[in-house]
C-alpha cells in the first residue's frame, strides 16, 4: 500500500484537500495517508520564524513516504520570509516536470475545445535562486539551462505525447535572444520528438502569449513545453481559457518521487468561507491515486468531475454555480462511487 505525505497547507487549503481525502476515503481508496503541516500560517505562529516553511517533522514523513500531496501555500513577499515550499520540495526531491493538463469542459467554453498538457522544467531556468546585487543600484539573476535539464523535461513531455495519442508539441522559446539557453532547449526538444515520432514546432514566448488568445483551438491536442518562468506564465494562460483556475490540477515528477498539488494559489479572498472549487484538487487527488496503483479509483473521480462539472447542478460559484465546496466534492464523490459499482 502506497503511503502518502499530505500537507494541508494555507488558506483554502484545509477546505479542498479535506475535500479531496474525503472523495478518496468513499470511492475506497487504500493509499495510506500521513498528515503533517507545512506554509506559511505554521511559520507565523512558530515564534522561531524558522528558516523554512517546512517543519523538520514534515520533511522527516515527506522522506518516508512514497509521494506527497501539497495543498496551496502562500510565499510571503517580505525580506527575510521562507523559500516558496513548493519550489523547496521539487528542488530537494529533484521533481524536474512540472505537469499540468488543461481540458476546456463544454459547458464552460460551448463550442471552443482544448486539450492540451503542459510540462514546464522546475528545477533550474530563472527559478534556481541565484541572485546577487551589483553595486547599490544593479542586481541581476541567473537563468541555468543545462543539457540535462532540458533532455529530461523534454523526454517526459514526448513520452505523455505519446502515451496521450498527442501528434504534437511545441517548444516555448525566445531563442531570437537568449540563443544559448534557448538553444539548448530547442535542440534538446526536436531530438525527443524525433525518437518518439512525435513532431515539434518552435514558437516565441510573445507569439505563443498572443496566439493563444486569439486562436487557442490551434493546440488542441498538443504538448507544450518550456523553460521554467516561461511555462508558469504560459501555464497560467492557459487555465484561464479552460474556465477557471479552480480546475486545474498538476503533478511534480522526479525518476524517483512525485507530489501532486492544485495549479492554484491559496485564494486568502475566498478562505474559509467554503466557496473553493474543490476540482483541481480533487482531479490531483485522482492521479495520485493513479499513480499509487489504483487506476479505477483515479478513472472515476476523473469522470465523475467532469460529468458534475458539465451538469453544472452543484459546482461553485466560480462555474456559475451555488454549491458549497463539500457539496461539490460530495457530488464528485457520488458519481464516482456510482461508476465504480457498475
Ligand atoms: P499564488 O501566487 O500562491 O499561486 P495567486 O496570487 O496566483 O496565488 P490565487 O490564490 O490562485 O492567486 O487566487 C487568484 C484568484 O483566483 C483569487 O481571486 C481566488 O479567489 C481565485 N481562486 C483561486 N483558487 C480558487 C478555487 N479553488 N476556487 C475558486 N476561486 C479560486
Amino acid at each position: 500500500m502506497a503511503r502518502v505525505a499530505v500537507m494541508r497547507g494555507d488558506g483554502i487549503g484545509p477546505e479542498v484537500v479535506d475535500a479531496m481525502l474525503s472523495v478518496l476515503r468513499e470511492c475506497g481508496s487504500g493509499i495510506e495517508v500521513v498528515m503533517c503541516e507545512a506554509g506559511s500560517e505554521q511559520w507565523e505562529k512558530n515564534s522561531r520564524r524558522d528558516a523554512t516553511y517546512i517543519p523538520d517533522a514534515t520533511m522527516a514523513e515527506l522522506e518516508r513516504a512514497d509521494a506527497c500531496f501539497k495543498g496551496p501555500t502562500t510565499t510571503l513577499p517580505v525580506p527575510g520570509a521562507p523559500r516558496s515550499v513548493a519550489v523547496t520540495l521539487r528542488q530537494k526531491f529533484d521533481l524536474y516536470a512540472n505537469i499540468r493538463p488543461c481540458s476546456t469542459y463544454e459547458r464552460l467554453t460551448p463550442g471552443r475545445r482544448l486539450e492540451c498538457a503542459c510540462f514546464r522544467e522546475a528545477t533550474e531556468g530563472l527559478y534556481s535562486g541565484v541572485e546577487s546585487q551589483v553595486g547599490p543600484d544593479a542586481a541581476i539573476a541567473i537563468r541555468k539551462v543545462t543539457r540535462r535539464g532540458c533532455a529530461r523535461l523534454a523526454d517526459a513531455a514526448m513520452a505523455w505525447a505519446e502515451g496521450h495519442g498527442m501528434k504534437s508539441a511545441v517548444a516555448i522559446t525566445k531563442r531570437n535572444i537568449l540563443k544559448r539557453t534557448d538553444g539548448i532547449f530547442w535542440e534538446e526538444a526536436q531530438r525527443a520528438a524525433a525518437e518518439r515520432g512525435i513532431k515539434v514546432s518552435e514558437v516565441y514566448i510573445d507569439n505563443m502569449a498572443q496566439q493563444l488568445v486569439v486562436a487557442p483551438g490551434q493546440f488542441d491536442g498538443t504538448v507544450l513545453l518550456s523553460t521554467n518562468l516561461f511555462m508558469d506564465i504560459i501555464s497560467e494562460l492557459v487555465s484561464g481559457l479552460v474556465g477557471s483556475i479552480g480546475l486545474i490540477h498538476s503533478a511534480n515528477m522526479g525518476d524517483s518521487y512525485a507530489m501532486f498539488e492544485a495549479a492554484h494559489g491559496s485564494a486568502p479572498d475566498i478562505a474559509g468561507q467554503g466557496r473553493a472549487n474543490p476540482a483541481a484538487t480533487i482531479l490531483s487527488g485522482a492521479w495520485m491515486a493513479e499513480h499509487a496503483g489504483e487506476a479505477d479509483i483515479g478513472g472515476a473521480i476523473r469522470g465523475a468531475t467532469s460529468l458534475v462539472i458539465n451538469e453544472g447542478r452543484s459546482v461553485t460559484a466560480d462555474i456559475g454555480g451555488s454549491a458549497s465546496t463539500s457539496q461539490m466534492a460530495g457530488a464528485i464523490a457520488s458519481a464516482a462511487r456510482a461508476s465504480l459499482r457498475r
